[in-house]
């Protein structure tokens, strides 16, 4: 292999690489051949409590910046992602597996787009002034303190960069947990932020598995902690955060459903299903898994997604040619395989794939189910692989009723050509995103978080600024103080 996959060391602390061999050592695996492409270190005590001492005291420095001279570096640090793109991409692919076709558009170009924009907003960071009478009142946006971020193993770049980027524009500093599966991207992402100028200690990568993300996060130093992962963890995660009143943002898993109606433009409402099912190879938090599709066009839908899924590029993750690539991990491919196996088990028809590919590797076939009914596993329960579950519905409250049967609420989509429809079905879908004719755009300007199960705040857009910093209201006397005795 000619690209450089093991980095200088495992952790990224106080401006520098930092190894400790005496942590647990994380093999990585390059998912599309199964071969060991590089070795981390899980932190240790000592990594951990460096990471943060350097944190706590880089905070203070960087807080009392103006908001321009942080957002300058943030955006210094994008422009430094968009120049080594290829780069930045190629390793997220040895990550995660995911074809360097969509890793090109979608990962580092994502994270500059968040350093970006938060860069820009990072100077208009302002409280406001309240007038009451000869008194008044102005308020203080503070950043929190120490951030600690903690990462799902699907888009590794990207969520350090939404993470990182709204924390440092309210003055806060970041220690960041990549997942154990994929540990190599954050630490790139703090090399470019220190490089572009941030001070030591603000961006702060540690290795490790859950037990290294558990200790960040009952530290009393960390004032907030924000994990993008599913929700058995995000229960153990937020009861452990609450435990000590810290903020919190949960990006959680979930069953998102498309509802499909038979005045759609057929050839759209497919290829949102596909987005929403296969990019990734369905190891994306928001998609729609369970595509509602009205009576009428069924049978036409099936039929255009079997033929248009038929010209899919199976293959090397690298070649740019390739459109679907392999799952995450060996565990990950047999956690999709027995869902495959219950679908079969419990009823639901294979209309296409369903099979490990025989290759080195974990390749699973783009998968189809039809005639699933609301009460079966694949419809009730995340999958995150390519797994599509199609059930068929007669009229619009019917849809929207079954739609939000689910303890999730992260995303919903609707393909329809009525667009008074398309409105009065999206106000009443219990998700956070919703889509009308589209499917998983996920641009910086918008927020981004779940309802319900899947979670709790809100990413990116002006919103996030709110969730990394805390009002502070300062009430002032002009007159004297009148007191009773
Ligand atoms: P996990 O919940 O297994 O892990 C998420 C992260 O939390 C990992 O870094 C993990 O470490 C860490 N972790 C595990 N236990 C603890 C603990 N007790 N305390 C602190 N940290 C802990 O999720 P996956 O990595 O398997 O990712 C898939 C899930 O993420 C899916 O449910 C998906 O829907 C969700 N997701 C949500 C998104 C959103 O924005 N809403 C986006 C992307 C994914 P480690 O694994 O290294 O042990």
């Amino acid at each position: 292999m000619s690209y450089d996959t093991q980095p200088k060391a495992s952790h990224f602390i106080d401006g520098g690489y930092v190894e400790d061999t005496s942590g647990t050592p994380i093999a990585v695996i390059y998912p599309a051949t199964g071969e060991q492409i590089a070795t981390v270190h899980a932190a240790t005590p000592a990594i951990i409590e460096r990471a943060l001492a350097s944190a706590q005291r880089a905070q203070k420095q960087w807080a009392a910046m103006t908001g321009t001279e942080r957002g300058r570096i943030l955006r210094r640090a994008a422009d430094i992602m968009r120049e080594r793109n290829r780069d930045l991409s190629v390793l997220e692919t040895y990550d995660t597996g995911k074809p360097l076709q969509e890793t090109l558009v979608a990962d580092a170009t994502s994270g500059a787009d968040a350093l970006e924009y938060f860069g820009g907003l990072a100077g208009s960071l302002t409280g406001e002034h309240i007038q009451l009478g000869e008194d008044w009142v102005y308020t203080r946006r503070e950043p929190l303190g120490v951030c600690v971020g903690i990462g799902a193993w699907n888009y590794p770049t990207q969520i350090a960069c939404w993470k990182a980027a709204p924390a440092l524009a309210c003055g806060n500093a970041m220690v960041f947990k990549p997942s154990e599966t994929t540990p190599l991207c954050a630490l790139k992402v703090a090399e470019i932020l220190h490089e572009a100028g941030a001070p030591a200690g603000i961006c702060n990568v540690v290795q490790g598995m859950g037990e290294v993300g558990a200790s960040l996060v009952t530290d009393p130093r960390v004032a907030k902690v924000s994990l993008t992962g599913s929700v058995p963890t995000g229960k153990k995660v937020y009861a452990a955060a609450a435990a000590q009143m810290k903020h919190v943002t949960m990006e959680l898993g979930g069953k998102s459903p498309l509802i499909v109606f038979d005045d759609a433009n057929l050839e759209n409402a497919v290829g949102g299903a596909i987005l929403g099912n296969f990019y990734s190879s369905g190891q994306v938090c928001s998609n729609g898994t369970r595509v509602f599709v009205q009576k009428g066009i069924k049978q036409a839908f099936l039929d255009r997604l079997a033929e248009r899924l038929s010209n899919a590029v199976i293959g090397d993750p690298l070649d740019e040619a390739t459109s679907f690539g392999p799952m995450v991990s060996e565990k990950q491919l047999n956690i999709v395989q027995d869902y495959i196996a219950t679908g079969q088990a419990e009823g639901a028809r294979l209309v296409t794939g369903g099979e490990r590919l025989q290759r080195d590797g974990f390749f699973l076939q783009p998968t189809v189910f039809a005639d699933v009914t609301d009460n079966m596993t694949i419809a009730r329960e995340e999958i995150f692989g390519p797994v599509m579950a199609v059930l068929d519905f007669d009229t619009e409250d019917e849809a929207i009723s079954r739609a939000n049967d689910t303890e999730y609420g992260l995303s919903a989509g609707v393909f329809t050509n009525d667009v008074t429809r398309a409105h009065r079905v999206v106000a009443q879908l219990q998700a956070g995103t919703c889509f009308i004719n589209s499917y998983n755009d996920a641009p910086v300007e918008a927020p981004f978080g779940g309802t319900k199960m899947s979670g709790v705040g809100r990413e990116n857009s002006r919103e996030a600024l709110n969730h990394y910093s805390e009002l502070k209201s300062v009430y002032v006397r002009m007159g004297d103080v009148e007191a009773p005795f």
